[in-house]
């Protein structure tokens, strides 16, 4: 577990000046700052599977790009399940909340590998997933960082405010 603490530690330092691996194709049209190595993209997504209540996939892994703030506007980051080979993060997203963000992506990664995100989800659907979402990324937070964030996503609110992503 100390192990896995140090790396994260790391992880904030290192990930954002990770170079772009050539086999991984970016999304078109974006301007790409760099791409996180499949060793870590490895560890956050056990860590999403365990966090979560989804089981870890057997081989598929989305390639997590790192995107300037101009190309994800307010969004710390994204996934979209018609395209579930790419995950995007905020250059921007502040150090502290970075490995939580990937581990909140992944798990929507786990949702629509296990074919529960539909095409077009109604405001509860869509508030219950990224309920899940926040869940696993504040279990991991308190786990692993020793932060605790109350959980502010509920499924009753889908008429007062926004869902973020
Ligand atoms: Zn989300």
């Amino acid at each position: 577990m100390a192990k896995l603490k140090i790396f994260l530690a790391a992880f904030a330092l290192t990930v954002f000046v990770s170079g772009a691996c050539s086999e991984d194709a970016p999304p078109p049209d974006v301007q790409v700052l760099g791409v996180i190595t499949p060793d870590k993209t490895e560890v956050f997504m056990q860590i999403a599977a365990e966090m979560s209540r989804y089981p870890l996939p057997a081989s598929a892994r989305p390639v997590v790009f790192i995107l300037p703030s101009e190309e994800m506007g307010p969004l710390l980051g994204a996934f979209n399940c018609a395209d579930p080979n790419v995950v995007l993060v905020n250059i921007d997203t502040p150090p502290d909340l970075r490995a939580g963000v990937i581990v909140h992506e992944f798990v929507h990664f786990l949702q629509c590998q296990a074919g529960q995100l539909p095409a077009a989800p109604t405001c509860e659907q869509r508030a219950a997933f990224e309920a899940e979402a926040y869940t696993a990324e504040y279990r991991f937070e308190l786990k692993y960082l020793k932060v605790h964030r109350p959980l502010d996503v509920t499924t009753s609110n889908c008429e007062n405010r926004g869902i973020t992503e």
